[in-house]
């Protein structure tokens, strides 16, 4: 009985949470905000100068705020705990710490710059986002399966992901992608065909990359600020043509999850703060297992190595 409220509590509280939070065009201020959905009260109509934390709590002095945000936080690991057992996860997930107040400034990694990587403040390139805390960030790329399981599994959970789409695998059928973003997950840039972009001109390139913007704001109303090279591959060319068409970061990854295994990029093969996970939507017939079977087995290391799942967007 008691934990059904706190379970229904957690839902409750889950869809508070504004779903869609990314616009191409978002301010830096309404993205701290955590919450601010397009159409939704900017920064500026705070006229309370509260901390504006779901519109119930609006009104609520801070130290109610405080406790409120707590047990809701409470019940949503609760919650949680009851979903890994459904899934059969091997441990609970983590919760993941309270967004940053300001994101983090983000450098393109050594040894990944192009030449006018500053000079051109070209957009960064990088594998791990330089925080402190115990968190990594999961992202899924192309869009060859797609397997309903993935999205109630994620949602039920309470895991935050980010989608980088390829359109030649996408177009199959847009509207699984559709219903992932009405979940709350990012659908960003994995360019139109999925070529080597190095391989291209610039022309080229940007048909790739523009296109695809053109394309993702024309199904899913969102110019995303992410963008990833296919096979993490790209060169100036790539990077300023990302640029003309408003991508601000470019996140590679640390480690890759497969339903049988992780790789790695460093040498210590282990998770860091900050670190980029990268997997597929890809079924039983690409690799080794369903898409929950590759959840389980990277939650499975996560939790075990006591990192948190954090949503991408609130940090970059
Ligand atoms: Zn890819």
């Amino acid at each position: 009985m008691g934990i059904a409220v706190l379970v229904l509590a957690a839902i409750a509280s889950g869809c508070a949470t504004p779903a869609q939070e990314e616009t191409g065009g978002r301010s830096g201020a309404a993205a701290l905000k955590g919450g601010n959905g397009p159409g939704e009260n900017g920064p500026g109509e705070n006229r309370t100068g509260r901390t504006v934390d779901g519109a119930a709590g609006a009104l609520l002095p801070p130290a109610e705020q405080a406790r409120r945000a707590r047990e809701a936080a409470e019940a949503q690991q609760v919650a949680r705990a009851v979903a890994a057992r459904r899934w059969g996860l091997a441990q609970t997930p983590l919760a993941a710490p309270a967004p940053p107040a300001v994101k983090p400034r983000i450098g393109t990694r050594k040894g990944f710059e192009v030449d006018g990587q500053v000079s051109e403040s070209l957009p960064p390139v990088f594998t791990t986002v330089p925080v402190k805390e115990r968190v990594v960030f999961l992202t899924i790329d192309d869009g060859a399966e797609k397997d309903p399981e993935l999205i109630r599994m994620m949602d039920e959970l309470k895991i935050p992901y980010s989608a980088f789409l390829a359109d030649y695998v996408v177009k199959e059928d847009y509207g699984y992608f559709k219903k992932m973003q009405d979940k709350g997950v990012a659908l960003h840039n994995h360019t139109l065909n999925h070529r080597y972009l190095p391989g291209l001109s610039y022309r080229q390139q940007k048909k790739e990359i523009c296109g695809q913007q053109t394309n993702l704001e024309r199904r899913y109303g969102t110019r995303p600020p992410l963008f990833r090279p296919p096979f993490g591959n790209y060169n100036r060319d790539t990077l300023r043509a990302a640029k003309t068409c408003g991508v601000r970061a470019v996140p590679l990854w640390a480690a890759e999850a497969f339903p049988d295994r992780m790789e790695w990029r460093e040498w210590d093969k282990d998770l860091h703060p900050g670190d980029i996970v990268l997997t597929h939507f890809r079924g039983p017939g690409d690799w080794k297992g369903s898409m929950p079977d590759m959840i389980r087995r990277v939650m499975k290391t996560i939790t075990a190595k006591g990192y948190a799942v954090a949503k991408l967007e609130d940090y970059v």
